[in-house]
């Protein structure tokens, strides 16, 4: 069984997942994602795996409960130290989680909130133009990263588009509805000793120094 997990959390775009690979070769942690765990217990097709098949075959979202099992027969099953990302999503699952960590004596460790101000996202997000030859995907920024020729991709010369989804309209949807389930998560762990909050607003290798840092602290 595992001895201690740490937890990374963030909004989508915070640069979060690029941050979790660096700590986990870091500290050499087991990299656990929800997506990963409902994935694996899938192609196994243990109970819990068939009941997440028929959900996901419906269309329906995963229950708290159905995860919960999934990540907890995974602590039991790991030898080192975890690295959450992505998990828990709720602080209905956060709570369970807490229940299950006490009950066997495991250890949390840093929980750590990659922190980019809403607006820094809104700006990555809306500047964004992608290439429409999907072959290319090419990915570019209005600021950040102009193609030479404005609106023509750098790498195929196809026209470059502005995705619906990357509106302002489309973002603050999506942050809203983050953000109902986010804060009460974000509240769950904030008045723990070892929650630090990061500035996320930087380069990623000043991010990284900063979470290294931390991650020492309770390694
Ligand atoms: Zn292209």
């Amino acid at each position: 069984m595992t001895n201690k997990v740490h937890i990374l959390l963030g909004a989508p775009g915070s640069g979060k997942g690029t941050q979790a690979k660096r700590l986990v070769e870091t500290f050499r942690l087991t990299h656990l994602s929800t997506g990963d765990i409902l994935r694996d217990a899938v192609s196994k097709e243990t109970e819990l795996g068939l009941r997440v098949k028929n959900l996901m075959a419906e269309g329906k979202l995963v229950d708290d409960d159905t995860v919960n099992g999934l990540v907890f027969a995974r602590l039991q099953d790991e030898n080192q130290d975890v690295l959450f990302d992505g998990y828990p999503r709720t602080q209905n699952q956060a709570q369970s989680l807490q229940d299950f960590l006490s009950q066997k004596g495991i250890e949390l460790g840093t929980v750590a909130d990659v922190h980019v101000p809403q607006a820094v996202l809104e700006a990555r997000v809306v500047g964004r133009r992608v290439c429409s030859n999907n072959t290319c995907g090419a990915i570019y920024h209005v600021e950040n990263k102009p193609s030479k020729q404005q609106g023509v991709c750098d790498l195929c010369g196809s026209p470059l588009k502005h995705r619906s989804d990357d509106t302002s309209e489309a973002f603050r949807a999506r942050m809203g509805e983050f953000n109902s389930t986010f804060q009460p998560l974000l509240a769950f762990y904030k008045d723990r000793l070892t929650f630090r909050s990061v500035d996320g607003n930087r380069a990623p290798d000043e991010v990284f120094a900063t979470l290294e840092t931390h991650f020492k602290e309770n390694a």
